[in-house]
């Protein structure tokens, strides 16, 4: 155990308290949040600092948020807006009572398709809003690229710009008017001046006071503001004479909405935001252009942009290397790829007429080819395509942190702008600086208005706070000598406002006190950003303060692949084990998170279906990524094994969505198995857990005495008595035993020694759907394939051990995964392969027994472990699948994927094996979990969560298929909630090619042709 340290400043819980959190619960009506978890995972944001809040209020209307203000200015408490809490420069931490409006603050309030406005309510999500606009043929075009979970009130607040701010502008371009609340709780509207002439007089004394620092500094305006497009830092001052490339209105008229726009939460709460829209346009066409070096792509920007295109963006060769590092993404990159390119530049041309930008992609090819750069560019016009790139490219950022160690990408120069005509020169002499102080950046992101993204890599635990300093400090001097802008794009936050007076002069810097002054009197709006601010190098303010410490941990499961260190020049990692973490590279895996926010999804994708239903940070992947990280630090005590981590992961269904989606590769699902080993060991398991965990012992007892243990289904008072005993709902039918379990008797008679492919019948199959196992039978056999089925050698029946997973006993599970690797040796030594059918159980192969120090052995296993499908799909691929098909009377099969199978990336051959049935059409519901996720929905504690999580996506798409059409499930408890929640059979995809078998000519065990 590491001697206890010091626990860092900004941790002290706050001593000003004043009964503010039971003054709140009297006068609010949504959450007030004081416990030092919740307080711990809203200390963070996506920069490297880490404050805790003095509390925070989730309000339930605008109401809640008043009376937190006149609560808040009794006690001298400063507040804090908070929308997805995705800045990069520490914006969003404080010692403050945090208001996170993202629950329910999230409505769409009005249209108006006149005026091309939009009114919403600060909480909306931008690709929600897009989402709701795309009917009426407009959107908001201000594309930033954590669309998905960015909200209007947080990019108004750091004056956000997408890729495509070349065409649009930033947000201080598009935000009509800004309904605001003051910090003494008053209401006022900021808008266009003509409009503020009507206004209350606080407003009109506002006004009067901002308009009189407007023309006191109209000279040092001119002097002091830079003249490029992308400029966020400071307060907006230059509306009273304006600087932008581009103008804030389109008469020079002064909007006061605009001072509040970039204003980072310092001088008032915007309760609601009117948005000017743009038409969608109709077509776009993007030319990727391949260059030998950086130099030259930036060399050659201010060419392209003459073209008049909608987004120049930069992709540099190591984020190449790492998207192609990602299976999802590597064909996407490579499709766009010509040789091997130092960088590439995405160039898209959008309007009207869809002749014109498929001109403008040739123009480009053209100019290109006169610059000496013959064939350069790959053309896509299709959206599909498209599409798919650009979310390579807005990923950039979060593929760039994936990288492992303690030295990490860090945001502090990473949006600094310059002129075109200097954007090579600036990106060489950066690189030597990095280069100077050991370290180097990955460059991407904002060609076209000069605003390159780059990341040096510096460890914020040792000598990163001076070497970063450093680098601000030459950094900045080449921004100036270029007439740059020092915040080009993520504002100032933390780790940027000391600069503000550097880059506006100190004359600027007593105007933005003054204009501080004027809305917020008392200081109390997110006090020391943009105004009297911090050292960004105030290590007591980083989330790796001095004193940090981690817990030593024995692991059970392997985490050493996390447990390393890596050199930034070199581009070497040092080998796995060696990155000296007390928790075995248990907490440098969660450290993993950096925060950014991509979790906070709610459409594509899996991940977080805990989320979706609550949205309730404690419920995200990040919120439990910082629980774990804060408990593995000491923040709740001297053991891993916290009461904050299991209340955090409690809802935690174990998709492994994050295990797939998150970009650095947060993967809760194993965490949990973790945690709940160390929660075990310390406190033991629930009479619950125990039951379920041991399944597999008693299932062969259960079977043989179904009569018996199906009673619970059919007398209530049985089901209440499990209720009341075990926690197991009544309000739940538990899947039925059955007597006819998969036995000996539907054993082929191939043995591994010859067959052509081996069976693994899981638990769940044996003992619950056996005629899932016969399908699979009759199908590999009537495709000429000898089958024999896994058995033990002490001949009990096998398996994976996934239950004892869930529950965290490693060690059981580690013995049933030894008698799988023993019994399947055979079939591994022959090289043939091993097919299940149920996801959790069979992809366990491929997941945990690689971590369960289990050595090469189950490494060999895992390349022969697959899915059923995945083996016809390989099959059939390869030529030799000779399956004698027919087609059903159904024309339709609605396919649901187990999130396993997602997060495996086998969903392609289900839906391949299910199209080898003639005619049938096959779609893919686009679902999150299905919420049962083994015992989890079957618990009287979470299934109402686990209704609600299959109401999200897959139930109404069930209960919208017409009754023709087939239900397929692969996974057991999917097919559970699809029976309970839409009343719908679902089968098994072995089961549509079983009825749709022609004949059974070959017998299972005849010889493969
Ligand atoms: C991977 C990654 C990529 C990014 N890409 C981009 C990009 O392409 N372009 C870009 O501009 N930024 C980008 N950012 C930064 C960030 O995502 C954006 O600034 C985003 O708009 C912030 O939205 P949010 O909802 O997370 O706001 P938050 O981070 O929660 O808040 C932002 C600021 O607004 C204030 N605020 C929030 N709500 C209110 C309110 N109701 N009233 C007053 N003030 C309020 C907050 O106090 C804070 O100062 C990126 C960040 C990450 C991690
Ligand atoms: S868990 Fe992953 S997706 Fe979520 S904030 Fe952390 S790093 Fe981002
Ligand atoms: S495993 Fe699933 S439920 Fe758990 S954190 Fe990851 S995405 Fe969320």
């Amino acid at each position: 155990m590491n001697a206890p340290v010091e626990q860092p400043l900004t941790f002290h819980p706050p001593s000003h308290d004043g009964g503010l959190a039971r003054r709140l619960r009297a006068a609010v009506r949504g959450d007030v949040l004081f416990d030092r978890a919740s307080r711990g995972r809203y200390a963070t944001d996506a920069s490297i600092y880490q404050v805790m809040p003095v509390g925070v209020l989730v309000p339930a209307s605008d109401d809640d948020v008043r009376a937190a203000f006149e609560i808040c200015g009794e006690l001298g408490v400063p507040m804090l807006a908070r929308g997805a809490g995705s800045s990069q420069c520490g914006q969003t931490v404080g010692a403050c009572l945090v208001v996170d409006h993202t629950k329910h603050l999230n409505r769409v309030l009005d249209y108006d398709a006149h005026a091309q406005t939009v009114v919403v309510e600060p909480g909306v999500v931008l690709d929600a809003l897009n989402a709701w606009l795309r009917p009426h043929g407009v959107w908001f075009p201000v594309d930033v690229s954590t669309s998905a979970q960015a909200t209007l009130g947080g990019m108004a607040g750091n004056n956000s710009c997408g890729s495509r701010s070349i065409a649009y502008g930033n947000m201080v371009h598009n935000v009509e008017a800004i309904d605001a609340m003051l910090a003494d709780g008053t209401d006022a509207r900021f808008g266009p001046e003509s409009a503020m002439a009507a206004s209350a007089p606080r407003e009109r004394q506002l006004v009067a006071g901002l308009r009189a620092i407007g023309e006191r500094e109209r000279d040092e305006i001119a002097e002091k503001v830079p003249r490029v497009l992308r400029r966020v830092g400071g307060y907006n001052i230059d509306v009273f004479n304006p600087q932008s490339e581009r103008p804030y209105t389109r008469d020079g008229s002064v909007n006061y909405a605009h001072l509040l726009v970039g204003s980072e939460g310092t001088l008032a709460w915007t309760r609601r935001l009117t948005l000017a829209v743009a038409p969608l346009p109709r077509h776009r066409t993007l030319g990727v252009v391949n260059f030998p070096s950086l130099y030259r792509a930036m060399e050659y920007t201010r060419y392209i942009v003459t073209l008049g295109p909608t987004a120049v963006e930069l992709v540099d060769r190591t984020m190449i290397d790492l998207a192609r590092g990602n299976p999802a993404f590597r064909p996407v990159i490579d499709g766009a790829l010509i040789g091997e390119p130092e960088a590439v530049l995405l160039v898209e041309f959008a309007g009207e007429d869809e002749g014109a930008v498929r001109r403008k992609l040739h123009d480009l090819a053209t100019m290109l080819n006169d610059l000496g750069l013959r064939d350069s560019v790959v053309k896509m016009t299709d959206a599909a395509a498209q599409k798919s790139l650009w979310d390579v490219r807005k990923a950039g950022l979060n593929i760039m942190m994936s990288m492992k160690g303690d030295g990490k990408p860090v945001s502090f120069i990473e949006d600094c702008a310059v002129p075109l005509a200097h954007l090579a020169d600036y990106v060489e002499r950066l690189t030597q600086v990095f280069e100077k102080h050991g370290t180097r950046g990955t460059w991407y992101a904002h060609a076209s208005v000069g605003t390159l993204h780059v990341r040096p890599i510096l460890d914020m635990r040792r000598d990163g706070a001076q070497k970063m300093r450093a680098i601000a400090e030459e950094a900045s001097a080449i921004v100036r000598e270029y007439k740059g802008a020092y915040s080009g794009e993520h504002g100032d936050g933390l780790v940027r406002s000391e600069w503000v007076a550097w880059q506006f002069g100190p004359r600027l810097a007593r105007a933005f006190a003054d204009i501080k002054a004027l809305f917020d009197p008392r200081g109390l709006m997110n006090p020391g950003k943009i105004v009297d601010p911090p050292r960004m190098d105030d290590r007591t303010l980083f989330r790796y303060p001095p004193g940090h410490r981690t817990l030593p941990v024995a692991t059970a499961l392997d985490w050493s692949a996390w447990n390393v260190q890596s050199d930034p020049v070199a581009d070497v990692v040092t080998a796995p084990g060696t990155g000296g973490d007390p928790a075995n590279g248990f907490a440098k895996a969660a450290e993993m998170c950096n925060n950014n926010g991509h979790c906070r999804k709610f459409d594509a994708g899996t991940m977080c279906p805990s989320f979706r239903v609550t949205r309730d940070e404690m419920h995200l992947t990040r919120g439990r990524a910082n629980t774990l990280r804060l408990a593995l630090s000491g923040h709740f005590g001297d053991a891993a094994s916290a009461a904050e981590v299991r209340e955090s992961l409690d809802l935690c269904v174990s998709c492994k969505g994050c295990k797939r989606e998150c970009p650095t590769g947060v993967d809760m699902a194993r965490m949990k198995i973790e945690f709940q080993h160390q929660w075990q060991k310390a406190h033991g398991l629930t009479r619950r857990e125990r039951l379920i965990a041991d399944l597999p012992r008693w299932a062969p007892w259960a079977s043989r005495l179904s009569w018996l243990a199906n009673l619970r289904n059919r007398w209530s008072w049985l089901a209440r008595l499990g209720e009341r005993e075990l926690g197991l709902s009544a309000r739940r039918k538990l899947p039925d035993w059955r007597f006819d379990a998969f036995g000996s008797r539907d054993m082929p008679t191939a043995t591994i020694e010859d067959a052509d492919v081996v069976l693994f019948v899981d638990t769940f199959t044996r003992y619950f759907e056996p005629e899932n196992a016969r399908a699979a039978l009759r199908v590999l056999g009537a495709a000429g394939y000898r089958v024999a089925v896994a058995q033990a050698r002490d001949g009990e029946a096998l398996c994976c051990g996934r239950t004892y997973l869930t529950a965290g006993l490693v060690d059981e599970a580690r013995s049933h995964a030894r008698r799988m690797i023993a019994a399947l040796a055979p079939a591994v030594a022959r090289g043939i392969a091993i097919v299940g059918l149920e996801p959790s159980c069979l992809l366990s192969l491929r997941d945990e027994y690689l971590v369960m120090g289990l050595g090469d052995d189950a490494k060999r296993l895992a390349e022969r472990g697959m899915l059923i499908e995945e083996f016809l799909a390989r099959e059939q691929a390869l030529g030799r699948l000779a399956l004698p098909l027919r087609a059903l009377p159904q024309s339709r099969a609605l396919l649901h994927g187990h999130c396993h199978q997602k997060a495996f990336d086998v969903m392609g051959p289900t839906v391949a094996v299910l199209r080898l049935v003639p005619n049938l059409a096959v779609d893919v519901v686009e679902s999150s979990c299905c919420g049962m996720a083994g015992s989890f929905g079957y618990e009287a504690a979470h299934v109402d969560v686990s209704l609600a999580m299959a109401e999200l996506s897959l139930l109404p798409a069930v209960r919208n298929a017409d009754a023709s059409t087939l239900i397929v499930a692969d996974g057991t408890s999917c097919r559970h909630q699809i029976a309970d929640g839409a009343a719908r059979e679902a089968i098994h995809v072995i089961r549509v090619l079983e009825r749709a078998l022609v004949t059974e000519a070959r017998t299972p065990d005849s010889p493969h042709a």
